[in-house]
């Protein structure tokens, strides 16, 4: 029977990806030796890490200013590479506070240099995305979370500004469309809409680095990876490899208009349920419904849990409980999530609701 994964990250990926890369393990490329035990430098590896790269620009459109790399340490790294790379001594970068990673993130740049918390939801456990802010033209840069994958919310309209915006999209990369030139930096964990956890893909404006006067750490120094394109030291191979595949899937589905459509419909139908059904409350704002990750709650735990519970694992619904900061339940419905997954979810939620009723 079909497992329906709800999980937050590591998550669902196309079972086709999955089929491919499990052959690819054993025998790639008809070299008779597995992806992960040949060089990475071999042209078969090479292949690979440069298709990773053109699809990445074709399927996001990513203009000539940007250049896309591969590196390792996760997003989490990301958040003093960007400080490293872009926070000049003297200046200062502003945050918005959206959320745990949002927040680790500021930590970071504080650490190093001059750093601001603009604006925050912290005051109503981050179950909104706060609005009507100003950007202080001097700063070095801007930084945002696009997609709060533990409270659900979701960043709908990004700032119009003059300053550098960077923004950590990792848990809805490749899952609606961007215009990449308004950022001068995006970076991404593989492991929620991409790949195997592993590698993060970092898109960054070319003339927006070298400009911090910083000794930046030649591993934390992005110039070291564009230079050496993702090669400067050995690429997370396996990472890269299925992340490819998955790029490749997503082309063959339409790329990310189409997908973004489909996504839009999951969110829908289990938004419209949450809404519906007497027995649920939905956490987040209603205009900052993240489309990826639905966080809710049963409105009588305490009554209602144990059913709901049973509901789900006899459905073969996996992954949903919600982040312990939130509680409740959370569906995560990235890219490799059919509707139909979703709608074995909005049955669960129907049949509780006759039950008590
Ligand atoms: C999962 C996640 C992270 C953490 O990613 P790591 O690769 O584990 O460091 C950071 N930001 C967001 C938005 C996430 O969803």
């Amino acid at each position: 029977m079909k497992i329906h994964n709800f999980s937050a990250g590591p998550c669902i990926l196309p079972q086709e990806v999955f089929k491919e890369a499990s052959e690819s393990l054993i025998d790639f490329d008809n070299l008779g030796l597995s992806v992960v035990e040949i060089s990475h430098r071999s042209k078969s590896f090479v292949a690979v890490m440069d298709e990773a790269v053109a699809l990445t620009k074709e399927l996001l459109h990513v203009p000539d200013t940007h250049e896309v790399i591969f590196l390792q340490g996760g997003a989490s790294m990301q958040f003093i590479m960007v400080a490293f790379n872009l926070l000049t001594e003297s200046g200062k970068a502003q945050y918005l506070d959206t959320g745990a990673w949002s927040s680790k993130a500021y930590k970071e740049a504080a650490g190093l240099g001059k750093a601001e918390v603009l604006a925050s939801s912290k005051d109503a456990n981050y179950n909104y995305i706060p609005k009507g802010y100003t950007i202080d033209e001097s700063a070095d840069y801007f930084h945002c979370t696009s997609n709060n994958t533990i409270y659900g919310t979701q960043i709908k309209d990004f700032p119009d500004t003059r300053v550098p915006v960077v923004a950590d999209m990792s848990s809805d990369i490749f899952s609606r469309s961007i215009d990449v030139k308004d950022f001068d930096l995006i970076y991404a964990g593989a492991q929620k809409n991409l790949g195997p956890a592993g590698a993060t893909l970092v898109i960054v404006r070319k003339n927006a680095l070298g400009r911090s006067g910083r000794y930046i750490p030649t591993m934390l120094d992005y110039t070291t990876h564009i230079s050496k394109g993702s090669m400067f030291n050995t690429p997370p191979v396996f990472s890269v490899y299925v992340s490819m595949l998955t790029l490749r899937w997503l082309k063959a589905n339409g790329g990310v208009e189409t997908i973004a459509k489909r996504n839009d419909e999951k969110a829908s139908l289990l938004y419209q349920e949450i809404d519906r059904n007497s027995l649920f409350a939905g956490t987040a704002a209603i205009e900052d419904r993240s489309t990826m990750n639905a966080c809710f709650l049963l409105n009588d735990e305490g009554s209602h849990k144990e059913y709901f519970d049973k509901l789900i694992n006899t459905n073969q619904i996996s992954g949903i409980n919600g982040h312990r900061s939130v509680g409740g339940y959370r569906a995560s419905m990235y890219n490799a999530m059919d509707i139909e997954s979703v709608q074995v979810l909005v049955n669960c939620m129907q049949e509780l609701e006759k039950k008590y009723s």
